[in-house]
């Protein structure tokens, strides 16, 4: 997988789980007739989801954004070399 699927990949994920979170804390409460989300509802365990996606995500990160060149983790920031070997970092 290049990187540039594995960015946009990692991004997706993080962007549906953070949508999902907010939804369910939005919708949380309209089975009870409530305004919002009681934690201590069984519903509640439905945010397990948004937290199994940003440990799916930090996963990706750890195991795939990493240098096509050497295997170094990449910066999470935006960069333009890899910190360790200097190739640059082709997102095209
Ligand atoms: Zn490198």
């Amino acid at each position: 997988m290049s990187l540039k699927r594995v960015y946009r990949k990692i991004w997706a994920i993080v962007i549906s789980g953070v949508a999902l979170f907010f939804a369910i804390l939005a919708l949380g409460g309209l089975p009870e007739g409530k305004p919002s989300l009681d934690i201590r509802s069984p519903y509640a365990l439905l945010l397990l989801l948004p937290i199994a996606l940003c440990a799916w995500a930090v996963r990706t990160t750890a195991l795939k954004w990493r240098c096509e060149h050497c295997g170094a983790l990449l910066p999470t920031r935006m960069a333009t070399h890899c910190r360790k070997c200097g190739q640059p970092i082709d997102l095209s």
